[in-house]
């Protein structure tokens, strides 16, 4: 019988025994005060937590030991289990020595020594092989170019698998799904050819899957999906088969690219994303070879393929005369082969050899979506790098020979440069098409690809669009970006050559001598370039509203604007109406796509994001003209811009500069950021002061005055966190390690406390970083918190009490404790001149050192202790007790008198 007074347990709601009894282990009170252990141990191993979820109190248990237990552990005991330890370490080591030797050396070596051997192409290597594999010589050389070789085989790899699924997903282009089963899971294609599917199903002699053909879509999306998933590993399994019975059925008739076909499926099959993904430490070692071997075979039969070809029709001088001799020659031998690849396959289908048709076509793909992707990510913004460079070289007062020259010394880093420049270009470029798409009319950029789109997908579109399109599509875009380059460099650079002869060129020269080389040019990049990047958000706002104004002018001056901006721009109402029919135009959308997944409910997210499609715009008279009109006025206004960002920004900085520096010809890259900047601070001033004009003068005289309390705050914690504690930083940096290093003994050593300075950024940086990657302590927090708080609700008590404060003074400490035992200390003490010298000159990295030495000897007698406490609980620890929250009368001491104990 069950009282009101009765104690229960909050998890099996029965009363406490004397053979279990309750416990109150945390702060919570009432119904939910009392537990019994075994349940709360459940409870614990099954949330994975440690403390009470309601009061966040953490349980605490009490060690039970057996009753024999010696006061101290005796000592072979600590020695047995000192060494057993000793051991584990041992052997963790040395397995991962031996991975990491494996990994790094023998796989790498191998790797290279193979394809040296391979690519040189003679038969006197192929039969030194062995012996060249044992060879010592420039052993860590080939061991960097074999990690390179193994990363690339390995990404090529992973890429493979990828490719795989996408083909599975989204399905193969019809041409190859013609006569073969498609994977039945892409849902859009089976409304397309249902009837192919079961007549192939016939003909196969597969296990009849029914083709989810119905095309009664997302009525029941989860059972579809289940549906969806099941059939596809039934396919996956299905189409390995088939792929395996070809290669069974077709024994010699397909040589190499059948069986690379093969491989690289049944590989793949092996080789799944969560097998890539548990780490290189889990593949085994024979896979990895494996792999290793095809894909040396996979680059191998190109490049000579490619050689042959090359020395055969007698390109091979401007080949070598190109410094990438094997890349050249490998993605030549890769266009051959698919070449090769395309009869074959159009042979099959004359004698139809269906499945072998296939495989072709698959090989076909693979290698034509690596040549896309070279070409888009490689050769694309290599032509546009080099365009640009060509078209600025009268700004640096260099020319072609110069680059010539530059190539010649170092081609590797310069087209890699070159690269690097033309993908920033085709990232901006990008970017800015985005953003013209969310001001213009749907429709307008109808030619341009719309990145936001939610049918774009590159691989797809590599599988499925023919050749001659992507070929069509890429001479359209040199084009376009060639004639842009030229419209906003070369043509700007001409007229201010012309209208202003002495701006020119812009001085890049490093002069050692110069004033400002102090701060390195790295220390630059790195504090203005990087928040420049970080204020994006507001830059593009900026360039968004320009561009909206400029359209609105155009549009009116040429009667185009409902052409360019749309009808429904007349008026704020109809905009809403607009988003409101774009979001019932999502939502009709996301019903139907509802069962394809999340994938598909987040494109449908996304393209709420903007109006996708087209939308119909009333026809000025004279139409062509018009346009005809706004590309001029276009061109103009894109010139004005471009001839205003490379002049103003220097301009002004070499104006601002000859303050400082008289006439000294200083880096354009200073005179550039700091004219950047005064141009960035007025027009955020400008911005900021048309915001506030119509809210009357008070209210700018209030805001006024915030700000500028807010600027001093600022400034102050400024001062203190990027003046005196990087200074403080680099000093020390600077007495510690660079000067014992670097100056001898009978040296003095000097300081320059701008340099101090710059390091000191630098490292504050850096320790920053880590404190706020590492763990919680009381500076990650506080920086956290500063952080949080940003600078519009600075707390500059906090941060000086907290942040400034104890960092400030740790680091005086740290340099002024040493000084004072160096040149108060020591002499008193009455030592030679010399050892106080040396006293003097070493104190900062002995002191250092001993302090590292009682850091690592204290974290080894914790190690110890917890050692200790280990063997003890192994040999003696029978149980443990829940220590009850805030010991009371009466119930905590009945249980604590009962020896009750469980037994883990
Ligand atoms: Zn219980
Ligand atoms: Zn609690």
């Amino acid at each position: 019988p069950e009282t009101a007074e009765e104690d229960i347990c909050r998890v099996c709601r029965s009363e406490g025994t004397s053979e279990k009894p309750l416990y109150h282990p945390c702060v919570c009170t009432g119904s939910i005060k009392f537990i019994h252990q075994e349940c709360l141990v459940l409870w614990l191993k099954h949330s994975r937590k440690e403390y009470c979820e309601l009061c966040k109190h953490r349980f605490a248990f009490t060690p039970i030991y057996s009753p024999d237990m010696p006061s101290r552990l005796p000592i072979q005991d600590i020695c047995a289990g000192l060494i057993t330890s000793i051991g584990t370490a041992i052997r963790y080591w040395f397995h991962y020595t031996l991975v990491a030797f494996a990994w790094l050396g023998v796989v790498p070596l191998t790797a290279c020594r193979i394809y040296k051997c391979l690519f040189t192409g003679s038969v006197s290597s192929l039969l030194t092989l062995p012996l060249d594999m044992l060879s010592t010589e420039n052993l860590l050389a080939d061991c960097l170019q074999g990690c390179f070789v193994v990363t690339c085989t390995l990404c090529a790899f992973i890429s493979l698998v990828w490719l795989r699924e996408q083909i599975v997903h989204g399905g193969a282009p019809q041409w190859l799904e013609q006569n073969q089963p498609p994977p039945l899971n892409v849902l859009g294609q089976q409304n397309e050819v249902p009837a192919n599917i079961a007549a192939d199903n016939m003909a196969l002699d597969q296990p009849a899957n029914p083709p989810a053909g119905n095309p009664v879509v997302g009525e029941n999306p989860d059972i579809q999906e289940e549906q969806a998933d099941d059939e596809e590993e039934d396919n996956d399994d299905e189409e390995d088969a088939v792929i395996e019975d070809a290669a069974d059925a077709n024994n010699g008739a397909q040589d190499d690219m059948n069986w690379n076909a093969l491989e690289w499926d049944r590989a793949a099959e092996e080789l799944t994303w969560e097998r890539v993904n548990t780490g290189a430490n889990r593949i085994l070692l024979y896979d990895y070879c494996q792999v290793l071997y095809l894909f040396t075979f996979a680059a191998f039969c190109p490049y000579h393929i490619g050689h042959f070809s090359v020395v055969g029709l007698g390109f091979e001088d401007y080949v070598r005369a190109s410094h990438f001799e094997g890349l050249i020659t490998t993605i030549v031998g890769y266009v051959l082969l698919a070449v090769t690849l395309i009869l074959c396959h159009a042979l099959a289908a004359v004698v139809k050899f269906q499945r072998s048709r296939r495989l072709l076509g698959i090989c076909y793909i693979v290698v034509k979506v690596s040549l896309l992707v070279v070409v888009e990510i490689g050769v694309f913004p290599l032509i546009c790098g080099w365009w640009l460079d060509i078209c600025s070289l009268e700004m640096f007062d260099a020319t072609l020979k110069d680059r010539e020259l530059s190539f010649e010394s170092a081609p590797g880093t310069t087209m890699f440069l070159h690269w690097l420049v033309g993908m920033v270009y085709v990232f901006y470029f990008a970017s800015f098409i985005l953003l013209l798409r969310e001001v213009l009319r749907p429709g307008v950029l109808w030619f341009l690809r719309n990145l936001n789109d939610p049918d774009f997908n590159p691989v797809q579109e590599m599988i499925h669009l023919p050749i001659y399109r992507h070929l069509r599509r890429f001479i359209l875009s040199v084009i376009v970006f060639g004639s842009i380059v030229l419209l906003m460099l070369w043509l700007p650079i001409r007229i201010i050559k012309h209208m202003l002869p002495t701006f020119l060129p812009y001085n890049v020269m490093l002069y050692s001598d110069a004033p400002v080389s102090e701060l390195s040019l790295e220390l630059l990049l790195l504090q203005v370039v990087l928040p420049a990047l970080l204020e994006q958000g507001h830059t593009r706002q900026w360039l968004k509203g320009l561009v909206r104004a400029w359209t609105v002018t155009a549009g009116y001056l040429l009667d185009l604007h409902s052409y360019l901006l749309g009808d429904q721009e007349e008026n704020e109402n109809n905009a809403n109406q607009q988003a409101a029919n774009n979001n019932q135009h999502a939502r009709n959308n996301a019903v139907p796509v509802v069962g394809e997944g999340l994938h598909a409910a987040h494109q449908a997210i996304l393209q709420q994001g903007g109006p996708v499609g087209f939308q119909p715009y009333r026809r000025p008279v004279k139409f062509p003209l018009r346009i005809l009109l706004l590309i001029i006025f276009m061109c103009i206004t894109l010139l004005i811009a471009s001839l205003i960002c490379l002049t103003l920004p220097v301009f002004a900085g070499r104006w601002l500069m000859s303050f400082w520096t008289g006439t000294a010809k200083i880096h354009e890259l200073y005179t550039a950021a700091c004219g950047l900047y005064v141009c960035w601070l007025t027009i955020r001033a400008v911005t900021v002061l048309v915001a506030w004009m119509p809210q009357g003068r008070r209210v700018i005289l209030l805001k006024v005055k915030e700000w500028s309390l807010m600027i001093i705050k600022t400034l102050v914690v400024a001062l203190l966190l990027a003046g005196v504690v990087p200074l403080l930083l680099g000093l020390l940096f600077e007495l510690v390690i660079v000067a014992p290093l670097r100056v001898p003994l009978d040296q003095t050593p000097l300081f320059y406390p701008w340099q101090d300075w710059a390091l000191g950024v630098l490292h504050a940086k850096i320790i920053a970083a880590i404190t706020l990657m590492g763990p919680q302590w009381w500076l990650k927090t506080v920086i956290e918190q500063v952080y949080a708080n940003g600078i519009r609700n600075i707390d500059l008590h906090f941060i000086i009490r907290r942040l400034a404060a104890p960092v400030i003074s740790v680091l005086l400490l740290s340099l002024c404790i040493p000084y004072i035992i160096a040149a108060a200390i020591v002499p008193v003490i009455g030592v030679t001149a010399e050892m106080q010298n040396l006293v003097q000159r070493r104190i900062y990295p002995f002191l250092l050192m001993v302090v590292v030495l009682m850091g690592i000897l204290s974290f080894q007698i914790r190690q110890f202790k917890r050692l200790y406490e280990h063997i003890k609980n192994d040999k003696y620890l029978v149980g443990q007790r829940l220590v009850n929250y805030e010991r009371k009368s009466g119930k905590s001491a009945t249980s604590a008198q009962s020896p009750q104990t469980t037994q883990e």
